[in-house]
Order: structure tokens, then C-alpha cells, then sequence
């Protein structure tokens, strides 16, 4: 972990937030690399569960809401986190994440634990007097909850269907660790899937093939993931069952992604607290009944951090010794660098037309410091799965050669052919 971290900081992936003043717990800045992948993987998740499907519609709704949403969704009352301190060295931790009832740090007595709302307060308005007191979401879910009827109304479609949303969501966790992991500010893209209560089983368990696909798909080591199923009696208060996809991290076993039947918890928590029907009417059997509701609930930070995991390798190279990020190329911040062999005789010139070229399909890097050799492995260091060199011979007759970041194997291409070559490798579109 910590050379990954150690590379993430150096090479802009992943900054420490308000890093001149000291940094900030659990909050993290994704630098000009970071800010490509994470985007990669949103639009990837974005692509295999929405545009793939036909009953699929796509939210972006606001992180602050209704201070109402969240009486009814529970979250005022019950979503708390149980705190211990420690009497000797007053570190605080979560007590569901505690080993033996000593401090994990100093073995100092524990606090008897207390109840601790993990919601981040804030205040709308402008005056002392009239402003409202609210949260800034703990999950993206809600609002979908809440726009059920005027998503159902403006797209017409009939159930089943889901509605699914990429955004912030912010928790005041007691203890943010493990790098990304566990922060107070993070990403979640959440799908909400209504369904007929007497269909929940079979499209829990679609979800659950979807979702394992996408997580192979990214590249995932399967040995690295396993399903892990909530026992009835730890269940969330909304919950009939969950599942969890978690990940081998280099520290143990941690949640990805939960999927959760959810019931008719929510619409009918929304509808009777706002006063609205949340019911659903099929036009053809004539009927009004709440949906059942099947949601995937994944992590931006926590995939990414997977992902950046997976990919880091240390390899000896011809007696050297190279550090690869063998990213899947659809996640690569950078699908192709332009380089050329020496910094002469037209070469430059030459390679950076071609950059330009290329640019307009993906993204791209062009670098003529340092001997070719180096310049190949800054690449493999971030996860170019492609390097394209300008050398001799492209003055000869135009071609260049390709290399790819695995195999280092090479291959010369007419660079009229370039961008399709790579850009049918580097897509996240399936066949
Ligand atoms: P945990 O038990 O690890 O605190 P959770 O079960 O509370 O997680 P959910 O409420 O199911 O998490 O949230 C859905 C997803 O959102 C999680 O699978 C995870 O990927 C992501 N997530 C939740 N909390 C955090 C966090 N503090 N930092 C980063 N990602 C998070």
C-alpha cells in the first residue's frame, strides 16, 4: 500500500486534500491521472448500466435536500455509528471495527460505546434566524426515492425498470483509513430497480451476475473477489437481504459494492412522511401497488482503489527493474504517448502532428525528454497500455512502431492507421 501510495502522490492520481495546511482526514483530491481513471470507470458504469439497457434512466439529482428526506428515509433516526474512546491515549474508534475490547493502539481501557449520527450537518440560508439546518446526503439514493413519480411520468416506461445516479455522497466516518477506502467525502453510483414483489429473487440475482461481470470486466483477479452474505439478524433497518462484492485489498477483505433488496421500505417511508402517493399504476392490469425495490450500490473510490491495486506489478526487466500499472487500457488515464526516438532530425516534428491527430479520439501524451528507454518506463508507471515511436523509418515509409505496456512486444503500423488500431483497444463499447 504504501508504494501505491507513495506512486499515486507522485505521478497525480491521488493527492492528500489541503495538503500546504497540514492535509484533511478522510478527504482526497484526484490529481490530472486520477481524475482520467475515475472518470474512465464512471463512464464504464455508466455504459454496461444504463445506455446497455432499454430500462434504464439516468438521475443527477442534488446533494442537498429536504431536511425531510432524511427523517424518512431513517437516517436521522438510526444511522449511527456506535464510538468507544480510548481513557489512555483518547483515540476513537468505530466499535464494530474492534478486536477485544482493549485499544487497539496503546491497550489503554475503552469508553463504554456511544451513539454518534455519521451524517454531515450543514445550514441553508443566509441568516442566522431563518436558515434551515440539513445534511449533505449520506447516499445518492434518496433522491431517487423522492423523484420516483416524476421520473416514472417523464419517461413513460413500465416495470420493471431502474433509475441510476453517480455523485458525492459524504459520511463523518470516525475513523477514514486506508487510503481511499474509507473517506468522508466520496463517490457512489447507485442503481434503484423496481420490481414486482413476486419477481425480487430472480432479479436479485440478475444484479448479481451483472455485477460480478462488470467487476471482471474492469480486469478484476476473480481470485480477489468473493460475494459475502449479510446474516438476517445484521441486516440495515431497510433490508430484506444484502450481498456484498468485496475485494482482497492489501490490508484483508472490503466492501465494493452491497446489493440490497430493499423492499417497499423507502417509497413507502417517502409517501407517508411527504404526504404523496409513491405508488406505481400498471395501465394494463389496472392496478396500484408499491414497488419492490432492488439496489446495486457501488463505490467510485473503492473500485478505483481496486483497480489501482490490481494493476500495480514489480517486474525485472532485462536486469532492470520496472514498475507496470497493467491497468485495463478502457481505464488507462492515458491510452497512448508519442515518442520520438531522438530529438532530431525531423522526428519531433513529425511525432507531434501525429499527437495532434490522435488527441482529437483519446487521450494522449507526447514526450521527447530522456532516452527512449526511460520515457517507456514513465509510461508503464501510469498505465499506457500504448507507445507509439517515431523513428527512422517513419521518414522511410511512414509507419511507426506500436508497444504495447504487457508483452513490450512492438509491432510498426502505417500511421495512417494509428488511431483506429488503438482506439478499438482502448474503447469500453462491447460487441
Ligand atoms: P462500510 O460497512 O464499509 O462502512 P457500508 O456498508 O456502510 O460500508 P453502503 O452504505 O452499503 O456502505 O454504501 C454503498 C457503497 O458506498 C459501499 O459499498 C462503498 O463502496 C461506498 N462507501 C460507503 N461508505 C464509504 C466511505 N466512507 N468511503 C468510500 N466509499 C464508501
Amino acid at each position: 500500500m504504501e508504494k501505491l501510495v507513495s506512486l499515486c502522490k507522485r505521478k497525480g492520481f491521488i493527492f492528500q486534500s489541503s495538503g500546504i495546511y497540514g492535509g484533511i482526514n478522510g478527504c482526497w483530491d484526484f490529481g490530472p491521472l486520477g481524475v482520467e481513471l475515475k472518470k474512465n470507470l464512471k463512464d464504464d458504469w455508466w455504459y454496461f448500466f444504463v445506455q446497455m439497457r432499454d430500462n434504464m434512466f439516468g438521475l443527477d439529482a442534488s446533494i442537498i435536500t429536504h431536511p425531510q428526506v432524511w427523517v424518512a428515509s431513517g437516517h436521522v433516526e438510526a444511522f449511527h455509528d456506535l464510538l468507544v474512546d480510548c481513557k489512555s491515549c483518547k483515540h476513537r474508534f468505530r466499535a464494530d471495527q474492534l478486536e477485544g475490547d482493549r485499544c487497539p493502539d496503546c491497550g489503554g481501557e475503552l469508553t463504554e460505546p456511544r451513539a454518534f449520527n455519521s451524517m454531515l450537518r450543514t445550514r441553508l440560508g443566509v441568516s442566522d434566524d431563518t436558515a434551515v439546518e440539513t445534511y449533505l446526503r449520506p447516499e445518492t439514493c434518496q433522491s431517487i426515492f423522492v423523484d420516483f413519480k416524476d421520473v416514472c411520468s417523464s419517461v413513460r416506461t413500465k416495470i420493471p425498470f431502474g433509475i441510476a445516479q453517480i455523485g458525492k455522497s459524504f459520511r463523518n466516518e470516525v475513523n477514514p483509513r486506508n487510503f481511499i477506502f474509507r473517506s468522508r467525502e466520496f463517490e457512489q453510483m447507485e442503481i434503484e430497480f423496481f420490481c414486482r414483489e413476486s419477481e425480487e429473487e430472480q432479479w436479485f440475482e440478475r444484479w448479481q451476475q451483472d455485477i460480478w461481470q462488470w467487476y471482471l470486466d474492469l480486469g478484476l483477479d476473480p481470485a480477489k473477489l468473493r460475494w459475502y452474505e449479510h446474516p438476517k439478524e445484521s441486516l440495515a433497518h431497510y433490508s430484506k437481504r444484502t450481498v456484498d462484492v468485496e475485494y482482497d485489498f492489501p490490508w484483508g477483505w472490503g466492501e465494493l459494492q452491497g446489493l440490497a433488496n430493499r423492499g417497499t421500505y423507502d417509497l413507502t417511508q417517502h409517501s407517508t412522511h411527504s404526504g404523496k402517493d409513491l405508488s406505481y399504476f400498471d395501465a394494463d392490469t389496472k392496478e396500484h401497488f408499491t414497488p419492490t425495490v432492488i439496489e446495486p450500490s457501488a463505490g467510485v473510490d473503492r473500485t478505483t482503489l481496486a483497480v489501482l491495486c490490481n494493476a500495480y506489478f514489480e517486474e525485472e526487466v532485462k536486469g532492470e527493474q520496472r514498475v507496470v500499472m497493467r491497468l485495463h487500457p478502457k481505464l488507462a488515464p492515458i491510452k497512448a504517448a508519442v515518442l520520438p526516438l531522438v530529438k532530431k532530425d525531423g522526428l519531433v516534428e513529425i511525432a507531434e502532428d501525429l499527437e495532434a491527430k490522435l488527441r482529437r479520439k483519446f487521450k494522449t501524451y507526447y514526450d521527447h525528454t530522456a532516452a527512449i528507454g526511460r520515457r517507456y518506463r514513465r509510461q508503464d508507471e501510469i498505465g499506457t497500455p500504448y507507445c507509439i515511436c517515431v523513428d527512422y523509418d517513419t521518414k522511410e515509409n511512414g509507419t511507426v512502431t506500436i508497444r504495447d505496456r504487457d508483452s513490450m512486444e512492438q509491432v510498426r503500423v502505417p500511421m495512417g492507421e494509428v488511431a483506429a488500431w488503438i482506439q478499438q483497444r482502448v474503447t469500453f463499447e462491447r460487441d
